[in-house]
């Protein structure tokens, strides 16, 4: 008497993806509520088990479903906003918009659109890292697919929290929620080592060890971070992020593009998985990761689209076929990662890197029942050849696309059936998100139409003095200038020594606000001469009014100023200047208080453009036009009482020299 179960997979070419990749060319699956009962020939199939749905899969093939081993999911509806630039640039960019426009029902929305692509090519379980993951994870589970999901923690402020301590506390209610669900696996997400501090990286293990729960965190993805880590460090990343407790986690580590082999070989020790993206990878110029030598090490690698921001789509059907591809390349040799190892990394290897290789991964009885069926009858998978069953494994990697799969299933629930989706209703999910792209359109017209905006987005700005009053005056007697500041009229609060490298954008004058951008470097210099401190900052100024007292000069504009915390190269690619020039000088400057009344005195030697001699200015800031006039008055006196005549004084600020100067040949 057959036994009886809920359905069974009849006919098909089955892809088991067992320990001994087992392939019954003739096969079926039977399953009962969420399981594989049995996996085998469709003759013993019929024999040993009856069913009221019995599916027919003649001329397809069976497989596990594709396990998707690192992306962002609600970034679908970033897709395309910004591409072809630098991480750095790329993330100045998206952050910001992020804070801005990320909420519970935007990642709810960006992942029923990803779910959607996800289940169209085959894709039952896929790691996410991202904001809001308990919304993410409500969107997931209702869809029905199977997920490990990470809560981001990072140092800079998030959409859902202000501090990293807000994150991990949000983290840990996450993680009480989903703990047992039957498809979601909460996981602990610090974005990465650079984008937390130790004690972060620390208690993002300690929670995760706490509730036993995997860690999904970005590893080794480009040669500047393993630089960087190697001098900030002084040790590797996998070295440090062990360091700091995190490969005593069930580690998932994306990307892996630059490790050594001891790292590799440290991750393997851990039991750690690793993501590889090829996509993401090429996109963003990171490097091609070692598949082939992880893999012989025996590392659990999988495969991931990485956020849909960054690929540009989340076809696994792709990605596999990247990654065979080139691991070839990369090691010059065809024979690596043949196409069955390239279909086992997308799915059992996927499984086990997601710390899920118990029960997905593979069609196994005993496993969940997460398949996709697989049409091979397309003009571009044809003809077959049956003198090897293997055969099918290229077929899966070099021929077959997403369109081809026909039906999805995730613990014994349809998600798609002959290409239509039973859980997402498509058409409603794509309007509401090119609504969504309209607001986001706006957002990024009014950003990009100012500098001051773009800056504001970036960093935040402090508004300065309105009013800046200064005289300048070439060619110096610097002893006269000596002898005034050892005077009895003047009182000496600070000095320094620096030089200071500015670098001036010039913005084309459509916004009066924001003329020009000045990124300056201050290289402070000690008593013997050497360098011993650094400073950047920004200043954003409008267009000066000018206002002309008797040889000082009134300036009248906005000034905005802002930390400079990234590179030179950063900021340059980010605001895309009109123009640019550069200005070096070396600067001696007090500080003084005359007649009561605060003035900074610069001693100027003018390096880029090379002038020579040393300029003398004399300045002060205020926010009252009254009290301006006034400090013009008594830098009248001082310019007088150092013996120099105003005749000569220079009324062109340095930026304009440096363009004079490059205009004369
Ligand atoms: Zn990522």
């Amino acid at each position: 008497m057959p036994e009886k179960v809920d359905i069974i997979l009849l006919g098909g070419t089955v892809v088991t993806m067992n320990p001994t990749y087992d392939i019954y060319p003739a096969g079926g699956v039977a399953i009962r509520h969420d399981s594989i009962v049995a996996v085998g020939a469709a003759a013993e199939i019929q024999k040993a088990y009856t069913a009221d749905d019995i599916i027919d899969c003649t001329d397809q093939v069976i497989i596990p479903g594709l396990v998707n081993a690192h992306t962002h999911i609600p970034m679908t509806l970033l897709r395309g906003l910004n591409d072809d630039l630098r991480l750095d640039v790329w993330l100045g960019y998206l952050m910001p918009l992020e804070r801005e426009f990320v909420t519970p029902e935007f990642v709810k929305l960006g992942t029923r659109v990803a779910c959607a692509e996800m289940i169209r090519s085959g894709v039952t379980a896929f790691a996410d890292m991202y904001y809001f993951e308990d919304a993410i994870a409500e969107e997931t589970a209702a869809i029905g697919m199977r997920a490990l999901l990470g809560q981001t923690v990072l140092v800079f402020p998030a959409p859902d929290a202000a501090t990293y301590e807000d994150a991990l506390v949000l983290c840990r209610r996450f993680i009480e929620r989903w703990h047992s669900h039957p498809l979601i696996q909460p996981a602990v997400a610090p974005h990465a080592w650079y984008t937390g501090t130790p004690e972060m990286n620390r208690a993002c293990a300690d929670l995760a060890r706490a509730y036993n729960v995997p860690v999904h965190t970005h590893v080794a993805e480009t040669a500047l971070e393993a630089e960087n880590s190697h001098e900030q460090n002084q040790m590797s990343v996998v070295d440090w992020i062990a360091s700091h407790g995190l490969l005593e986690t069930k580690l998932l580590a994306a990307h892996c593009v630059h490790l050594a082999q001891s790292e590799m070989f440290a991750l393997k020790k851990a039991n750690a998985g690793v993501a590889h993206c090829p996509t993401s990878n090429l996109k963003l110029a990171s490097g091609i990761a070692e598949v082939g030598e992880m893999l012989e090490i025996g590392l659990n690698v999988g495969v991931g689209t990485d956020g849909p921001a960054s690929n540009n789509d989340l076809d696994m059907f792709e990605e596999m076929r990247l990654a065979a591809l080139l691991a070839k390349t990369k090691s010059n040799d065809p024979t690596i990662l043949p196409a069955r190892q390239a279909f086992m990394i997308a799915t059992i290897g996927g499984a086990r890197a997601l710390h899920m290789g118990d029960i997905t991964g593979s069609l196994e009885p005993g496993k969940r029942a997460d398949l996709a069926i697989v049409a091979m009858d397309g003009v571009h998978n044809r003809p077959h050849f049956a003198n090897n069953p293997d055969a099918v494994y290229s077929r899966l990697i070099y021929a077959a696309k997403a369109g081809d799969v026909v039906h999805v299933m995730v613990n014994g629930r349809w998600l798609m059936q002959n290409r239509t989706l039973l859980t997402v209703d498509e058409t409603a999910a794509l309007a509401a998100a090119a609504e969504v792209a309209r607001k986001i359109d706006t957002f990024v017209i009014k950003r990009e139409s100012s500098p001051y905006n773009k800056l504001v987005l970036l960093s935040g700005v402090k508004r300065q003095e309105s009013f800046e009053v200064q005289v300048k005056v070439p060619d110096i007697d610097k002893t006269a200038v000596l002898q005034f500041l050892q005077s009895a009229h003047c009182k000496i609060s600070r000095h320094a020594h620096y030089k200071q490298y500015d670098h001036y954008f010039i913005f084309d004058g459509n916004d009066p606000d924001a003329a020009r951008l000045r990124h300056r470097e201050d290289e402070f210099i000690g008593d013997d001469g050497q360098a011993y401190q650094t400073r950047s900052r920004l200043t954003l100024t409008s267009q000066a009014e000018r206002q002309e007292f008797p040889n000082v000069v009134m300036l009248s504009r906005s000034r905005y100023l802002a930390e400079a915390d990234r590179s030179l190269r950063f900021y340059r690619e980010y605001f895309a200047p009109a123009q640019e020039l550069e200005v070096c000088k070396d600067r001696l400057r007090w500080h003084i208080v005359y007649q009561d009344t605060d003035f900074a005195i610069n001693l100027d030697r003018l390096i880029l453009p090379d002038i020579p001699g040393y300029f003398l200015e004399i300045k002060s800031r205020t926010w009252s036009r009254t009290d301006a006039e006034r400090k013009a008055g008594l830098i009248a006196d001082m310019v007088q009482q150092i013996g120099v005549t105003l005749d000569t004084a220079e009324r062109q600020e340095y930026a304009e020299i440096a363009l004079n100067a490059g205009r004369t040949p």
